[in-house]
């Protein structure tokens, strides 16, 4: 997969180089590239934002330098992008949009600042053939600074996913919100048996597969009764 991120901040997105991604990169199947939104600036501020029409407090991100940032990336591309723009007042991102983006061949992320970016770019790369397609996606419900934390948040759940980069493809099978029961995982334990009083529960040393399966499976139920509720809605009544 080709990654493109665009941002006033380049150097915020360096985290995409450590760890499990870093690693990706290394191994050849993600490729990260970052640009700096400034480069494609003309005036001799270098000038990236105006007022907004209609008035109002802050500046908006101007189409004419994200058409020129978007264009350059689009004419090195072998194949059609998808351009993601992360707004709070997008579409909710989710473990199935992750899935979804983690086929993709190429992706670009338009990282926003101030108001956020001119809304004709989505709605002009949205129409366009050059392009695959055009989604904003929230990261949930506050409002950051900027676009930047958002992206690391979305390539991160997105690579994550593509074969190869997860040492052990069964751990994403059990997580949470991949799972075919919808529960949230349970609790985790390793070594000491004993840790300040609390003992790891007897049955994960019995050595029933059944029996520790079962209360993998209880717990994960009762967990996700506590903390996401609304998860258990779209659940058929008979797996409950
Ligand atoms: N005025 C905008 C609104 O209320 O929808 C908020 C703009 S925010 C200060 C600046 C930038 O941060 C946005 O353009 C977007 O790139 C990013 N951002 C902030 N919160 C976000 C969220 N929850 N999800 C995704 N991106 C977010």
């Amino acid at each position: 997969m080709k990654v493109d991120v665009v941002s006033l901040f380049p150097a915020y997105l360096d985290p995409l180089n450590l760890s499990l991604l870093g690693k990706a990169q290394t191994q050849g199947l993600v490729q990260v590239q970052v640009h700096d939104l400034r480069n494609w600036a003309t005036d001799p501020h270098r000038s990236v934002d105006d007022t907004p029409y209609g008035g109002g407090p802050g500046m908006v991100m101007s189409p004419l330098v994200w058409g020129s940032a978007l264009d350059h990336i689009r004419e090195g591309a072998q194949t059609k992008p998808t351009l993601i723009i992360p707004t709070p007042s997008g579409e909710p991102f989710s473990q199935v949009l992750a899935a979804e983006f983690s086929r993709a061949e190429h992706l670009v992320f338009a990282c926003g600042r101030y108001e956020g970016i001119d809304s004709r770019v989505g709605v002009h790369y949205s129409s366009s053939e050059q392009w695959e397609k055009v989604r904003e996606i929230s990261i949930g419900d506050y409002v950051l600074a900027g676009g930047e934390v958002a992206t690391l948040v979305i390539i991160e759940a997105i690579t994550r996913l593509i074969p190869g980069v997860l040492g052990n493809p069964q751990s994403v099978v059990d997580d949470s919100f991949s799972r075919p029961d919808s529960f949230i995982e349970g609790p985790v334990y390793t070594k000491p048996l004993g840790w300040r009083g609390l003992e790891v529960p007897e049955v994960l040393r019995s050595g029933n597969h059944g029996a520790i399966e079962q209360w993998r499976q209880d717990q994960a139920q009762a967990r996700t009764r506590k903390y996401r509720p609304d998860l258990l809605t779209e659940i058929p009544p008979e797996q409950v």
